[in-house]
């Protein structure tokens, strides 16, 4: 590894400072679980490099029902899993959290260094996406709320300046029967996902009508893809199996996975198919409670 020069902040005012004296040539570091493969492959060699592990402010979760959930960027992954209030009002992202890496991972590794990653493996940018959650981003000239939808723009490349940092996580407390799910596929508990998906439902009171749905899959493309034929196809209809399974094949057919030593494109494909439906099937029993 090049040698580079290390700052640990305390405020955001003085991370944010050190951004915008280094720009270019610095870089964030926050529990470091994704930072430091990739500074010891040699993909990134910064300067310097920013700890704000200890900007204490930024570790937080909040939720009431009109602002929502808000979750700071350091929290770490299993603080969101443990969260009593993220068990009761959002239990997709605690049971997302449960199954990604192992504890020593999530008691380290922060929501914030995750989304910022951009590994389109990553599980929860499209638990995130299918919440319609937004992202809170502050640089020392100003902040902006953009889309989780969006931020990622490619693999390892996300809609950040060098001088800006990810700051809060906003998620909008759902609609009333909706129910939200996520199914990923690992050959062990807690591995990266060989494809995920996230799916939401809203149904009409009473009749059971889809009224809204959100079908979004990772590790199927460069980034989450959200599979908007796949939600036409289910929304305004009285979903079935055989809707569901059309979604899947949609999202199937719209996935361009790639093939590694885990497993080929081919297969990733027809996994699409089978975890979108199951997503689909537990997001709807979930809409009905
Ligand atoms: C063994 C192992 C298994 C894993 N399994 C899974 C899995 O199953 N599913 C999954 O989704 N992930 C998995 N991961 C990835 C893991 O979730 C991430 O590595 C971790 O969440 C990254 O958080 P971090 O705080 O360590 O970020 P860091 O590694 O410190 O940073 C990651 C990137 O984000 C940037 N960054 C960090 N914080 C901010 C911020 N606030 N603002 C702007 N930029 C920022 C950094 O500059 C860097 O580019 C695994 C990782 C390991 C090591």
């Amino acid at each position: 590894m090049k040698d580079f020069d290390y700052f640990a902040p305390e405020t955001l005012d003085e991370a944010l400072s050190l951004l915008s004296q280094h720009k270019e040539e610095a870089k964030i570091i926050a529990g470091g679980q994704s930072m430091l493969v990739v500074m010891r492959q040699g993909l990134l060699a910064p300067e310097s490099v920013v700890d704000i592990k200890g900007v204490s402010a930024l570790d937080y979760i909040t939720y009431d029902e009109r602002e929502g959930l808000k979750i700071g960027a350091l929290t770490t992954h299993r603080a969101i899993e443990k969260s009593s209030l993220i068990q009761k009002h959002f239990r997709v992202l605690s049971e997302m959290e449960r199954n990604l890496a192992t504890i020593q991972t999530r008691n380290w590794g922060t929501i914030g260094g995750n989304l910022c990653h951009g590994d389109p493996a990553g599980d929860p940018a499209p638990v995130l996406i299918a919440l319609g959650a937004k992202l809170k981003l502050k640089s020392l000239s100003g902040e902006r709320v953009v889309a989780m939808e969006g931020f990622s723009r490619d693999i390892l490349e996300v809609d950040l300046e060098p001088d800006e940092m990810l700051v809060e996580i906003q998620v909008p407390t759902p609609r009333p029967h909706t129910g939200v799910a996520h199914e990923k596929l690992m050959v062990m508990q807690g591995d990266a996902g060989i494809v995920g998906a996230a799916v939401s439902i809203t149904l009409k009171p009473g009749d059971g009508v889809c009224e809204d749905a959100r079908v979004v899959v990772s590790n199927a493309a460069s980034v989450p893809l959200r599979v908007k034929e796949a939600e036409k196809r289910l929304i305004g209809k009285g979903i079935n199996d055989h809707l569901l399974t059309e979604a899947g094949e949609i999202a199937s057919a719209e996935a361009d996975p790639p093939s590694d030593v885990h497993a080929s494109s081919e297969y990733r494909k027809e996994m699409v198919k089978v975890f979108v439906k199951r997503a689909a099937i537990k997001a709807m029993e979930r809409a009905k409670e």
